[in-house]
């Protein structure tokens, strides 16, 4: 990895990583505004998928909170730290240190996160400081800590490059780490390496592999085991390896033991895709297993990780060349979360509480007599704890658990229920809306400090604009906080460079080689030096060093020095949208990242929409013991018979439906406290539809009296899809229905044309002449509706005499509205913005025949490359019905 000195600084430009994923890729924010792939960071060499290539979209301040608010009220900051710091003072000497809690992110940089975790745990001490990584990655460092004895990643993306086998499990690369997937796609596209995808969906990803095992949701534990067998069945093993470097093969195996028509039958696969599946990896040597939230978020989570992990100790796969088993994160920032230790039952870089050694070496480093001794609650159980009375104050930084925890419902009872609720963000979200004093935080692109991504890789994210009025960064505050809590000299950093050599001084301590992560060679940058630092990879022990692969001679953090293979048992167990990332806080406000999928839809297969008699688009209910809620359906041939799936991003703020975690179930992996994400039982049922509508308006309105909908926002305003299982009302009623769903201003002007005989009502409403917002509703579950992008370009316009008949009129419905402009469909590409119709219309005239040639022409695909295998769906949609 090349040290550039000037890493930081190219002329009028500034060096920072992508804050969307694990794959932690580099970008350049030129000085013309744009944001672009950093041709000399490691993760990607200059490309970027469709959510980094529109950072510059997102940095948009309109709705950014830019005051703190105490009771929703503005304060300045004074007021504010001084509440925040006198309340969690009042509360810990009433009712004791566990009676507080922080709940952080993977989106703070390392320095946020590790001076809220020394807050917590070193002073306040308490252990409890949880992190939604919780929800993203916990067992896959459960897994890691029982069987390297440390929290690692052994190996790095080079490997899934140098690789002859490449087993992407729960892990759909395609969409969720577009350019590592791209990596790997550029290696196989020059020599023979086969790609095997488990999953229960036919995802994206599985398009691109040679094998999709569409295993039963959970029965992830039965397959490895069942490798684990074949691979000592056909004597497929390293065991001079295993001899040098590993414990506890054979309880592992033990354990592992099951018939393949038992693996078949447990996992629900064809005994012939198994049989090839197990063949393909006893006969290669170089194996990467790469897994995800598809293994993680599950309550036997940690088992999936430690099962997987046990084939590559088994053969001694694991810290060589295109060799390893290799966990992903899905935030930009997990990892380094995980190097302070975010998660309550980690203490502080890498070491944990189950060792006396390292409580009491923590204690001196920090010189903190408070120190935690026990961990605190992790997220689930946090959350139940503020709901019933155990935690009185609760400090939310840079997430938003009132949509995105399981139950959701119930996690937004406790925020209101809570005594005292402190949420730090950037923009308002349904957790801010439920806060006593909410601090505004700097964003990306005005943050400085570091992140660490799957790989090991510690990059800077460096500012390059002003943060928004008073919004300050998180480390500040919280030292703030803390020195106001009567800890001055512990947290009178000046900068992030302090915080951070403070940071990596401590992974040194008393370390000698013990510890893996070690990055104390970094402890004495200066600050010119951290400004400057190149991206990195751990361990760094002394200035100059760089970290590779790890164990492949041995050397794990385990007592004995060996890789452990741990039992797994089989028992039963109690998803993302390409261009969206979590909550869509971000994302949801990027009209290009909208525009592919719009709405969360339910994924139907086949045989269940014929069941419940659903066609593609129509209303279906869901229900579970928690909640329910009614999406659009889709109809997906690629998922399995009794199964749906539904995606995790939206929230009240896009859509009628709210947040999938309202559904979901809150059973927890016994060792990691991972949530079931991936599993819930539920009942699907048709919802009827009696009228279609559109509504175009400026303003982000929530439409009342609909069974469903969901809002896009455009660049001149919003788009909102409706769907009605009630007959349209008449007359007064009718006003008042349209009002609900309009939200007209005072002294609005008002065009309506109503055809009872047809079943259509049309409104406009105009504010000084502009278009305002525009309503089309249509009865019938087959009505049809003008184009939306064609109306959208005229909201806000200055609407002329001549043109206000065309506003109305069924001229719009052909696809060429007033302003003559025509509409390029659906999203597809949206690097290039890139609509089904062009690409469709260019296929006929040009007689394209592969992606490649979309590519040439309309340049869809050419950039992150997600989009490819839904171009090459469009070819064959195309060709065959030429
Ligand atoms: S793959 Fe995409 S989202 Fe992930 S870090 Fe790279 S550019 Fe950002």
């Amino acid at each position: 990895m090349a040290r550039d000195a000037e890493a930081g600084a190219l002329a009028g430009t500034v060096r920072s990583t992508c804050p969307y994923c694990g794959v932690g890729c580099g970008v350049v924010a030129q000085a013309d505004g744009q944001v672009v792939g950093d041709t000399d960071h490691p993760a990607n060499r200059g490309r970027l998928c469709s959510k980094g290539s529109a950072l510059a979209e997102t940095l948009k301040d309109g709705e950014r909170l830019t005051r703190p608010l105490i009771d929703g009220r503005a304060a300045d900051w004074t007021q504010a730290l001084d509440l925040v710091a006198q309340r969690f003072k009042a509360t810990i000497a009433e009712h004791g240190p566990d009676s507080v809690a922080f709940y952080v992110s993977g989106q703070c940089l390392t320095e946020d996160y590790y001076v809220a975790n020394k807050l917590m745990k070193g002073f306040i001490g308490s252990g409890n400081i949880d992190t939604n990584s919780r929800l993203c990655m916990a067992s896959s460092v459960a897994g890691h800590n029982r069987a390297f004895g440390a929290d690692v990643v052994p190996g790095t993306y080079e490997d899934l490059e140098l690789a002859d086998l490449v087993v992407l499990v729960g892990s759909n690369s395609a969409w969720c780490h577009p350019v590592l997937h791209q990596r790997l796609l550029a290696a196989k596209a020059k020599r023979p390496l086969r790609i095997v995808a488990i999953d229960p969906r036919r995802t994206a990803t599985c398009e691109d592999a040679d094998l999709h095992l569409a295993v039963r949701p959970g029965a992830d534990v039965a397959l490895f085991n069942g490798l684990l067998a074949h691979l000592a069945d056909q004597d497929a093993l390293d065991h001079t390896w295993m001899a040098a470097h590993a414990e506890g093969f054979e309880a592992a195996l033990a354990a592992a033991r099951q018939t393949a028509s038992q693996t078949a039958a447990l996992t629900g696969l064809d005994p012939a895709d198994l049989a090839r599946f197990y063949q393909w990896f006893a006969s290669t040597p170089r194996v990467v297993t790469v897994y995800s939230q598809g293994v993680n978020q599950s309550s036997v989570g940690t088992d999936k990780v430690n099962a997987i992990i046990n084939c590559h100790l088994a053969t001694g796969r694991i810290g060589k060349p295109g060799c390893g088993p290799f966990s992903i994160t899905g935030q930009p920032n997990a990892m380094g979360g995980r190097e302070v230790g975010g998660l309550a039952n980690q203490l502080a870089a890498h070491m944990r509480f189950d060792q006396p050694e390292a409580i009491d070496r923590v204690r001196r480093f920090w010189r903190a007599p408070n120190l935690a001794t026990r961990p605190g609650l992790k997220a689930v159980e946090m959350f139940d704890a503020v709901l019933d009375g155990r935690i009185k104050a609760l400090w939310i930084i840079a997430t938003n658990p009132a949509d995105s925890l399981p139950r959701a419902d119930r996690v937004r009872e406790a925020l209101a229920r809570c005594p005292f609720v402190v949420v730090s963000d950037c923009w308002p979200n349904d957790t801010t809306a439920l806060a006593d004093v909410v601090l505004p935080a700097a964003g990306w692109g005005e943050r400085d400090g570091t992140v660490t991504n799957s790989e090991r890789v510690i990059s800077r994210q460096r500012p390059f604009r002003p943060a928004p009025g008073e919004a300050r960064a998180d480390w500040r505050v919280l030292a703030a906080v803390g020195q106001r809590m009567g800890w001055k000299d512990a947290f009178s950093w000046t900068s992030p460079a302090a915080v951070f050599r403070e940071h990596a001084a401590l992974s040194g301590f008393e370390n000698a080689g013990s510890r893996p992560f070690d990055i104390s060679g970094l402890a004495m940058l200066t600050d010119g030096q951290y400004d400057a630092l190149a991206p990195v990879r751990w361990p760094v022990r002394w200035a100059g060093d760089e970290g590779g692969r790890l164990f492949g001679q041995g050397g794990f953090a385990t007592p004995s020095g060996r890789g452990r293979l741990v039992p797994t048992p089989w028992r039963p167990p109690a998803g993302r949208i390409r261009d969206q990332w979590h909550t869509m806080t971000r994302t949801g406000r990027v009209p290009r990242l909208l525009a592919h999928t719009g709405e969360p839809r339910a994924a139907l297969s086949p045989a269940d929409a014929a069941r419940l008699g659903v066609k593609d688009g129509d209303l279906v209910r869901i229900e579970s013991v928690h909640a329910s809620t009614v999406v659009r359906a889709t109809i997906d041939a690629g998922q399995r018979v009794g199964e749906l799936f539904l995606p995790m991003h939206w929230t009240d703020e896009f859509c009628s439906a709210g947040p999938a975690g309202r559904l979901v179930n809150a059973a927890l992996d016994p060792v990691s406290g991972q949530p079931e994400l991936k599993l819930t039982p539920v009942r699907a049922e048709a919802v009827p539809v009696a009228w279609r509508g559109l509504l175009l308006h400026r303003a982000a309105v929530r439409p009342q009296g609909v069974a469903y909908w969901s809002r896009v926002p455009l660049s001149t305003g919003h788009a909102f899809e409706l769907v009605g299982s009630d007959p349209l009302p008449a007359g007064a009623a009718l006003t008042r229905f349209v009002e609900g769903l309009l939200h007209p201003p005072a002294g609005a002007e008002w065009l309506q044309l109503t055809d009872a005989g047809r079943g259509l009502l049309r409104v406009a409403i105009l504010v000084d002449g502009r278009l305002e917002a525009c309503l089309f509703l249509a009865a019938g579950d087959g009505a049809q509706l003008p184009p939306r992008d064609v109306l959208a370009a005229l909201l806000g316009d200055k609407v002329t005499d001549a043109a206000r008949p065309s506003l109305l009129s069924g001229r719009a419905l052909g696809g060429v509205g007033a302003t003559g402009v025509k509409s390029a469909g659906r999203t597809v590409c949206a690097c290039f913005s890139v609509g089904l119709v062009t690409i469709r219309e260019a296929i006929v005239a040009h007689r394209l025949t592969s992606a490649e040639e979309i590519g040439a022409c309309l340049k869809a695909g050419t950039n992150c490359g997600s989009c490819i295998s839904e171009l090459k769906e469009i070819l064959r949609d195309v060709h065959a019905s030429a």
